[in-house]
């Protein structure tokens, strides 16, 4: 028999809204011995079924919802139905955009809580972030198998956040053979990205600010720019692609810049139009301000300052701090480019933050545009906390 979970009086009320998680202080007792991973159905207080999902015994999120459909199974069956409807779902952007690059699905927002999958070309690749995931690896590698016949299955679970789940890192092949050849993807229709899938950031790459790149080559042609945080440099092949005049790439990260390198080499770039700097951008804009130094635009796209709530003090700090340095090295008329990818920030704080920027360095700055991830990382409705990546375009005076 299915274990299950009863909730405390009235903890109810958000997964009759459909929202896939249950926090350990909602649980009033757990009926039957399940283990990690196990499939158990969630009731309320008065033995209501609300839906059926995963139990997690060291995580706070104590279970998470796999169905709402009381008649729904869970077994391999349901792993290829949920990644068909994602594929489904997906089937109009790869083709409008000749996108051989994508998130096929996006955890909770695509009704499988902790499964992230990206495609790179012949290569898919899992991140497997809960012990539901854990406990059906096998079944969701066989969905992918028929989905994607004679692909590579590439596992990059070696992310800290599981051990909130109790389970260690992994990464390694999962099915069919790594190609020996670079691992290159398309997109916004002959872009093209070199993924590092061994040891590349997330599961490779940055496949979320695929718009927000296209949306910045746009207001680059003839201008000087600066890309901080630019990992694998492709908000510089874009720029460049846009007309840049020059591009500076600045990251912490050898290997980041030398892949940057070769994705404007891959591009037909002009290369003695871009350059690449190895720094802290803290310490970069600094420098630059006290050289006066100056640029027609910047992007800021720096990684995840909050990674839970006690961070977020600082993390405002840290996106106010170089917030301020771009505003006050933007020429006039110069348009900024800033990002979160924190899902901690909300839009209006972001901007917020970046209000207090601009006003602290002295400039008028308008919003010209309000960005967000692709439409290949969906937000569940149900799941408001799908919606990570915010950006603003603002300009500078
Ligand atoms: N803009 C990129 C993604 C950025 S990810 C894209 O579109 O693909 C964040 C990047 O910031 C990583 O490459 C990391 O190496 C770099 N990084 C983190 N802290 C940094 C710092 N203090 N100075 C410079 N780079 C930093």
């Amino acid at each position: 028999m299915t274990s299950s979970i009863t909730l405390v009086a009235g903890r109810e009320k958000s997964l009759l809204r459909r929202h896939p998680w249950v926090f350990s202080r909602a649980v009033d007792r757990v009926q039957g011995q399940p283990n990690a991973g196990d499939t158990v159905d969630i009731l309320s207080h008065k033995g209501q079924w609300l839906g059926r999902g995963f139990y997690s015994p060291q995580s706070q999120i104590r279970a998470r919802v796999w169905t709402f459909d009381r008649n729904e199974h869970i077994d391999e069956a349901f792993f290829l139905r949920r990644l068909e409807r994602a594929k489904a779902g997906r089937e109009d952007l790869i083709h409008e955009q000749g996108l051989t690059g994508y998130r096929l699905c996006a955890a909770e927002s695509d009704g499988l809580p902790g499964v992230t999958i990206d495609v790179y070309a012949n290569v898919v690749v899992c991140q497997l972030l809960s012990t539901g995931a854990e406990r059906w690896r096998k079944a969701i590698v066989a969905a992918l198998t028929s989905l994607y016949p004679g692909a590579c299955i590439y596992e990059r679970s070696d992310v800290a956040v599981r051990k909130k789940e109790g389970l260690k890192e992994r990464k390694g092949l999962l099915a069919g053979t790594l190609p020996t050849e670079p691992v290159v993807i398309e997109e916004n229709n002959g872009v093209r990205i070199l993924i590092d899938v061994e040891t590349g950031h997330k599961t490779g790459f940055y496949l979320d600010q695929r718009d927000n790149r296209r949306i910045a080559g746009r207001y680059c042609q003839g201008k000087r720019v600066l890309n901080c945080f630019s990992y694998t440099g492709t908000f510089g092949v874009y720029a460049l692609k846009g007309g840049a005049s020059e591009v500076v790439n600045a990251d912490v990260s050898e290997s980041a810049l030398a892949l940057a390198k070769q994705n404007a080499e891959l591009n037909q770039l002009d290369l003695s139009r871009a350059r690449f700097e190895q720094a802290d951008v803290f310490k970069l804009l600094r420098e630059y301000r006290e050289q006066g130094e100056s640029f027609d635009v910047i992007v800021l796209d720096p990684p995840k300052f909050a990674e839970s709530k006690a961070q977020l003090n600082g993390a405002c700090r840290g996106y106010k701090d170089i917030n301020m340095l771009a505003f006050q090295l933007l020429n006039p008329g110069g348009v900024l480019l800033t990002f979160s990818c924190s899902g901690l920030m909300t839009s209006d704080l972001f901007q917020k933050i970046v209000a207090d920027a601009a006003l602290d360095a002295g400039r008028d700055a308008q919003i010209l545009e309000r960005l967000n991830q692709a439409a290949d990382h969906p937000i569940g409705t149900a799941y408001p906390e799908g919606h990570y990546l915010k950006g603003l375009v603002v300009r500078a005076w």
